[in-house]
């Protein structure tokens, strides 16, 4: 196993000089039998997992807007003594290509010194980033690569998997 990287700032360096090759990493993968890849996917993160705290890193909240449900809005705005209708105007914004609602405020309003002040009640989608661990993990790559200089989970998963497929 590779040494964990989780200084931020050398990551985003390192995703602007690697971004080729990360493409052509990803056209390498499409080469690779599905289910293995997830399996080798798998045991790779876990391994990479028990080695980094979200809590002191939260750079996802910094970067990216999750999308919430309705559902999720609602309770919310509960939390924040808000209408949902407020809760929205303030702090929601829309996505037409795709019709989701997401948080709009970057860094999240919910980042409290790198950690989500909102525990167990986050989005959805925040607990499932950085969607390592789905299956199908070759069909999520173009979104690895865009994931790769924000979150050092993708990066480092992304450079210990070029070693272990041999990518030259
Ligand atoms: S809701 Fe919490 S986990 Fe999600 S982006 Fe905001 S601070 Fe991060
Ligand atoms: S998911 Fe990635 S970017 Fe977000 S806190 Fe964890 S390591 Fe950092």
């Amino acid at each position: 196993m590779k040494p964990i990287e989780i200084n931020l700032e050398k990551i985003a360096r390192l995703a602007e000089l690697n971004e080729e090759e990360n493409y052509k990493f990803r056209i390498f993968l499409k080469g690779q039998d599905t289910d293995k890849l997830d399996v080798i996917v798998y045991k790779i993160d876990q391994e990479i997992r028990s080695q980094i705290d979200c809590d002191k890193c939260g750079n996802c909240c910094v970067h990216l807007n999750p999308t919430v449900t309705d559902e999720e809005i609602e309770k919310f705005s509960e939390i924040d003594h808000l209408s949902p209708l407020d809760f929205m105007a303030k702090y929601v914004d829309f996505n037409d290509s795709d019709q989701t609602k997401y948080l709009k405020n970057l860094p999240c309003k919910y980042l409290n010194d790198k950690k989500c002040s909102l525990y167990s009640d986050k989005p959805e989608e925040c607990k499932n980033y950085p969607h390592t661990q789905k299956e199908q993990f070759i069909h999520r790559t173009f979104i690895m690569i865009e994931n790769y200089g924000i979150c050092p989970i993708v990066f480092n998963l992304f450079e210990q998997l070029k070693m272990e497929l041999n990518f030259k």
